[in-house]
């Protein structure tokens, strides 16, 4: 460990992540989850376990289909690489390239009632969207447990939405460990806050794919882009003329203005709105200087990595052996404890 390398989380040995393939991430997501992902990967190194789940996205058949899986869990290995996910440093693969993510899932499905899993508030919500249920969707948390547990990893970043999924894995590592002897940790849930916090861009309080594109800022998406999508967004209605003074702190601008731009600037925005001393299009294209600044390296490696995408396969393959290395003893570890033929 050199010097330079961030002290750890007291309680926290090994942190786990399940990426959803969603194809191209936007700011809220930047934000939210894939810089901490970064951040925890230069402290946890190969105790910093990144897993795409391509093997949970088909339990939505609204949003995922043969043609586009295998492009948009590409997509998604290329947007964390190019921020900085390094797969020479962290864990970082793809959830089907590790087989025994759906043999523990199996394990797991084998005790766990059926009534706890349709109280899930995620199942409820998708279910009842669709027509048909496929069983897949009522055993999410169940293969999302098997994720985590496989690692035996004892932290788990997520979204509020994912709280009572966590609370359902301890659950599961719980009966396990009752039923077979102390196997599995009892992961804790750790909140991805920021995530809540960026609203999009068309106004709604939170930037979300399900809102369309035009409420999302994509982390890769053309600057000239950006700049048509901010423009016109809505700031502090009451700034109906140049010279009537506004208050950046309902204004979605200045919320954007905290998360790309430098300290003078954030002083500089907050004054002149309050004193009209700066009118809402240049307050916009001083925050297109911070947003240049901070996606611009990050558009250019995504680029380089598009014109090389062995670089990025090869990075997952590397990953998912280094997986498979964690797993394998785990698994035998649960089949013979279970009491299968070893
Ligand atoms: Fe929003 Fe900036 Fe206009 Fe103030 S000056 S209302 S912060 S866009």
């Amino acid at each position: 460990t050199s010097a330079h390398t961030p002290a750890r989380i007291p309680g926290m040995t090994r942190v786990f992540s399940g990426i959803q393939p969603t194809g191209e991430p936007h700011i809220g997501n930047y934000f939210g989850a894939m810089r901490n992902y970064v951040r925890l990967g230069e402290q946890y190194g190969q105790d910093a376990i990144y897993c795409i789940v391509d093997l949970h996205a088909p339990t939505n058949p609204l949003a995922y289909d043969k043609a586009t899986l295998a492009r948009l869990t590409f997509e998604m290995a290329l947007a964390n690489m190019a921020v900085g996910l390094d797969p020479q440093k962290v864990v970082f693969f793809v959830q089907s390239q590790v087989r025994e993510h759906a043999e523990l899932g199996w394990m797991f499905t084998l005790s766990t009632p059926v009534g706890e899993l349709e109280r899930m508030t995620q199942y409820k919500d998708k279910a009842g969207k669709l027509e048909s249920i496929p069983a897949g969707l009522l055993m999410y948390p169940v293969l999302q447990a098997a994720d985590i547990l496989l690692y035996k990893a004892d932290t788990v970043p997520v979204g509020e939405d994912q709280v009572q999924h966590i609370e359902l894995a301890r659950e599961i590592a719980r009966r396990f460990n009752h039923h077979y002897g102390d196997t599995f940790p009892e992961p804790k849930a750790v909140l991805e806050k920021a995530a809540l916090r960026v609203p999009g861009v068309d106004g709604n309080a939170k930037m979300s794919k399900s809102k369309g594109e035009s409420s999302t800022i994509g982390l890769l998406e053309p600057v000239e882009s950006i700049w048509a999508k901010i423009r016109p967004a809505p700031t502090d209605p009451a700034r109906v003329r140049r010279t009537d003074p506004g208050n950046p702190d309902i204004c979605l601008i200045f919320d954007y203005h905290k998360l790309f731009s430098d300290d003078a600037t954030i002083l500089e925005v907050n004054e002149g709105c309050r004193t009209a001393g700066i009118g809402c299009i240049d307050c916009k294209k001083r925050l297109m200087v911070g947003i240049e600044r901070e996606l611009t390296p990050i558009q250019a490696r995504a680029a380089d990595l598009r014109a090389h995408p062995d670089t990025v396969l090869g990075g997952l393959e590397h990953g998912a052996e280094r997986a498979r290395a964690i797993a394998a003893p785990v698994m035998d570890e649960v089949r013979s404890k279970m009491g299968f033929l070893g």
